[in-house]
């Protein structure tokens, strides 16, 4: 992962201008298109407000509209670009409390920053896995996280989905019955994709649905490395997503779990991007907005 230091954010976004001027380019690359003018023409900077200004027609846009930041007081934008910088700099994410201690904020102020950037991290979710694709369930909460069986009915159970050298999802789901699996792998993995499982009966219908299915004898599961036939790229997955459960906040509730999941399947499938994380970040804020 590359570094992304308090001294970059510092050079790059020193005032709340840079920020705004940051998001106006980001979400505008090819120029602003003005609607009155009917085409693309150059907008510049209102001084001391959140907009620009058509150079032909005096039309104003105001880049903060439409994003997470919509409704935030304009000279917060740098604090909130700064929290999105705090969110992105560990590997598996801070808890609200944290951010708002690094931040200096209250606690309320913090959450809702912290709730905002994490709720634009679930995106992308459409686009279907391709190539060799791992898949498993496992077990999250309680004192035996992990283990089927007796005890596992407190716990919550979550599919993994991690595309090998690629990206990842993990999905809170009921239970593991082949009605329950299936379909999520139908909505996304492509069906030339080969699918590697362990030999939960669950999975057996995957060959005849169209899929390669490759099965992993269950006790042979993360021991095997010779060949191909693994699920060594999900069960890395399991164990990072617990351990960073584990370490952020020790324990997260079945209801916040598939946030919690979604936030760090974000991180997981951006891990090997050419740029820090927090431009990768930034990046979606931009992605997420609705372009007015
Ligand atoms: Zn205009």
């Amino acid at each position: 992962m590359i570094k992304y230091s308090t001294k970059d954010f510092d050079r790059d976004f020193p005032t709340d201008d840079a920020c705004l001027d940051w998001l106006k380019n980001n979400r505008w690359t090819n120029g602003v298109f003005c609607v009155k003018c009917g085409k693309v023409t150059n907008h510049y900077r209102i001084q001391g407000r959140p907009c620009y200004s058509c150079e032909f027609c005096g039309n104003h846009i105001y880049p903060m509209a439409g994003t997470i930041f919509e409704d935030t007081k304009f000279d917060h934008l740098k604090l909130w670009f700064k929290a999105v910088a705090y969110m992105a700099v560990t590997r598996c994410g801070i808890s609200s409390r944290q951010l708002s201690r690094d931040l200096g904020v209250t606690v309320k102020t913090g959450y809702r920053m912290w709730k905002q950037i994490r709720g634009i991290l679930a995106d992308g979710n459409e686009i279907k896995f391709v190539g060799k694709v791992e898949v498993d369930e496992t077990y999250i909460g309680g004192k035996h996280q992990g283990k089927r069986g007796r005890g596992s009915e407190n716990k919550t159970v979550v599919m993994g989905i991690v595309e090998r050298k690629g990206r990842a999802r993990a999905i809170v789901i009921p239970d593991v019955k082949a009605n329950t699996l299936l379909p999520k792998i139908e909505a996304n993995v492509v069906k030339d994709a080969t699918v590697y499982t362990d030999d939960l009966p669950s999975y057996n219908k995957l060959e005849s649905m169209g899929f390669n299915h490759e099965t992993v004898p269950h006790s042979q599961k993360i021991y095997v490395t010779a060949g191909d036939i693994h699920t060594n790229s999900v069960e890395g997955f399991w164990s990072q997503l617990k351990r960073s459960i584990n370490g952020t906040y020790h324990h997260v509730t079945p209801e916040h779990l598939q946030e919690y999941a979604d936030e760090y399947s974000f991180r997981y499938s951006h891990r090997k991007d050419e740029q820090p994380m927090f431009t990768t970040m930034l990046n979606q804020v931009v992605e997420h907005s609705s372009k007015t």
